[in-house]
């Protein structure tokens, strides 16, 4: 596990990067050949990307990976994980080292890791004695961190056909996993006003910088005014030379939210704040963009995952432990298909999207277990997937 995911790492896939995208995805074909199921890619439809001038540009995203075991088996579980990673080719944390007992380098958390323990645990479960009840269907995706708006059909499609869903996001460096995590939402405000020349005709300008400002001085007073809730104006694009009234600007912002109802709390705000705008005079608005990863909030079904988890970390003499994220992954989208899941499943590590990113190596191994235990649990009864749908 160890070396496939130094191999992996050494090959940069950053999220923008095709070729390197396209390389480590031939690394996948050919590593999860080794399973007993036809392996496909699966192309991805482009997505939108707001530019700084306001117009849309689409974004290619190449293929996920997708593996079918046994589809027509009674319990179905979604293997899910992403291959791209959040650095560049041009950035210099490119390959792997070790130090003792860690494991430098950029993904071997965040998760080529989390693949190869995602890989291991089924190879292991496939060498379990006995005719299997269980079959599952394995996703790697190229864009999750950038969202995932790429591959959300595949995986929503995969989130309503799936029992449960298990994802190889890093565990935390202390061994804990993670229960729930808010919703993400992302917004592109695109502000057209008017040009004009500040010395001749100065009041004939209407200002879009100074509209956008306004809007993100709205958005950031929501701070603070329903728990939990953050909004984040993150960039804001605009403007010219500074003889020129600014006629267009687009700002960015983020926006999560623990539930759904404060999410759809969030969006009314946000519209307000968009309508507000737009009814300036002489000023036009249009928004972009919306809450593409749903809240996962502990419910039952969660709390079920949990328990099932922390009881296969018990046979392996683990005391597993969970704590909230405000971070967002596949685990939101499988989550709002209806299906319930654990998201954090590979190796402990941390320093995640940056180069301190680590893993620990004694927890590959451990992890794997608790991953073919928490199978061979489902595949025995001792899991019974139908107390999660109710
Ligand atoms: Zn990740």
């Amino acid at each position: 596990m160890i070396a496939r995911t130094e191999a992996w790492s050494a090959v940069n896939s950053g999220s923008f990067e095709p070729a390197g995208l396209a390389r480590m995805r031939e690394l996948l074909l050919d590593a999860f050949a080794a399973l007993p199921g036809a392996i496909e890619q699966a192309p991805l439809a482009p997505s939108q990307r707001v530019k700084p001038d306001g117009t849309l540009a689409d974004i290619e995203h190449g293929a996920s990976v997708r593996v079918r075991v046994r589809p027509g088996a009674p319990i179905q579980v979604a293997l899910t994980g992403h291959y791209d990673t959040v650095f560049p080719a041009a950035h210099p944390f490119q390959k792997p080292w070790r130090e003792g007992a860690t494991l430098r380098g950029p993904g071997v958390a965040d998760m080529k890791g989390g693949l190869s323990v995602m890989l291991a645990a089924v190879q292991a479960f496939e060498r379990t004695p006995g005719e299997k009840r269980v079959g599952y269907e394995v996703l790697l995706n190229p864009d999750e961190e950038v969202g995932s708006l790429a591959s959300a059909p595949l995986l929503a499609d995969l989130g309503k056909r799936a029992h449960l869903g298990m994802t190889y996001e890093p565990s935390m460096a202390d061994g804990a996993l993670v229960d729930a995590r808010k919703g993400s939402a992302n917004y592109s405000l695109v502000v057209h006003g008017k040009a004009a020349h500040v010395g001749r005709a100065f009041s004939d300008g209407r200002n879009a910088v100074i509209a956008a400002g306004n809007a993100a001085l709205a958005l950031n007073a929501l701070n603070g005014v329903r728990e939990g809730v953050t909004f984040n104006v993150g960039a804001i694009d605009g403007g010219s030379a500074v003889n020129v009234v600014p006629e267009r600007a687009v700002m960015r912002f983020n926006v999560r939210a623990p539930d759904t109802e404060s999410a759809a709390w969030a969006q009314d705000e946000v519209a307000r704040i968009e309508r507000e705008a737009g009814e300036r005079e002489g000023i036009r608005v249009h928004l972009h963009g919306g809450f593409t990863r749903a809240p996962k909030p502990l419910n039952d079904a969660q709390r079920t995952m949990k328990a099932w988890t922390h009881e296969a970390g018990a046979v392996l003499g683990l005391d597993l432990q969970f704590r909230p994220s405000g971070g967002v992954c596949e685990g939101n989208n499988l989550f709002a298909a209806g299906c319930p899941n654990i998201d954090t499943l590979g190796p402990c590590g941390g320093g995640l999207h940056s180069d301190e990113e680590f893993a620990l190596i004694p927890s590959f191994a451990e992890r794997a277990k608790l991953s073919v235990l928490m199978l061979a649990a489902l595949d025995r009864g001792a899991f019974d997937v139908k107390s999660l749908r109710s």
